[in-house]
């Protein structure tokens, strides 16, 4: 993975992430004390778009903040914001994933409380193409998901080995990704995407419950009477998947992507997802005046 030239790393602009050292002994590598969010730009005429991110941001927050990291005491969310925008000028870049980022790095005892004395904030992006250009195939996580854990609704960086871990198992029996059920056995989300079921003009998404909310997934939720579809919030068992013609996911790394099968359940249709993935493109590139607040547009 190459990281920008430019990074944004406690609020100065350095140019080289290679000069920024993480002591082995730092809290962010050895428990995971961290959070980020990830976010895609597109190049678009001289301009580069960054899609939902203030939305992002908001989310970044939130994370640390259900966490007792104490992000806000040492960057303001405008700052955060020119921050995203900083790297992508400074960088002159397009087509790209931007990782705000906070972690801790070696505090005085191991466990110590996290203050901001060892709390390093950053800013980086890097390209990271479309990791899937047909139908998925999906298996069903070993683990479950409950809404009881603290971390289910925020982007935490040691959450993610776990999950990472369920991809790795399933990708060793011939899957792409790994749907998590929840403890009652209704469709929860993927490893790092949300789902939708499409029944006719109706499509439905599990609620929030025991998922990350994705922004992709509001997208969708908000453009879908665009395209005539009525959006159903509800918890849906694993068995049901035998009533649905159309499987797709949806997430900023992958976009909107259909299913080939998920679990024993297999899906020959893919129409609702092209139309999806058609607009949702046209939405991010700025095209529809109806979601302009979406967009931040960096002038190169
Ligand atoms: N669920 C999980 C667990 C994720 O990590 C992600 C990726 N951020 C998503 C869903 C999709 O969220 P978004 O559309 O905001 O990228």
């Amino acid at each position: 993975m190459e990281v920008s030239k430019f990074v944004w790393f406690d609020k100065v602009l350095v140019e080289g992430s290679e000069k920024i050292s993480v002591p082995i002994s730092s809290q962010g590598l050895n428990y995971g004390f961290g959070v980020f969010d990830g976010m895609r730009a597109r190049s678009v005429g001289n301009e580069t778009i960054i899609f939902r991110l203030a939305d992002h941001i908001k989310r970044f927050y939130h994370s640390a903040r259900k966490l007792s990291y104490p992000l806000e005491d040492m960057v303001q969310f405008e700052e955060m914001v020119d921050a995203c925008k900083l790297v992508i000028s400074e960088n002159k870049l397009g087509d790209v994933y931007i990782r705000p980022f906070l972690y801790f790095g070696s505090g005085e005892s191991p466990f110590e409380k996290t203050s901001t004395s060892n709390m390093h904030i950053t800013v980086f992006a890097f390209t990271l193409p479309y990791p899937f250009s047909n139908s998925i195939k999906v298996g069903i996580a070993e683990k479950r998901k409950d809404d009881s854990s603290l971390i289910v609704d925020i982007k935490s960086s040691g959450q993610y080995q776990v999950f990472a871990f369920e991809r790795e198992k399933a990708r060793k029996k011939g899957f792409d990704d790994a749907l998590y059920l929840d403890d009652d056995g209704n469709i929860a989300e993927t490893v790092g995407n949300n789902i939708f079921l499409v029944k006719g003009n109706l499509l439905y998404t599990p609620s929030v419950a025991n998922i990350l909310a994705g922004f992709t997934r509001d997208t969708v939720i908000k453009i879908a009477p665009d395209l005539g579809y009525t959006i159903i919030e509800k918890k849906i068992p694993y068995s049901a998947l035998y009533e649905f013609e159309e499987v797709f996911f949806s997430g900023t790394a992958v976009g909107i992507v259909p299913a080939k099968s998920v679990g024993d359940y297999k899906f020959f249709q893919t129409s609702t997802s092209s139309k999806f993935q058609e607009y949702y493109a046209r939405v991010t590139r700025g095209e529809i005046p109806e979601y302009y607040h979406w967009l931040t547009k960096v002038k190169l």
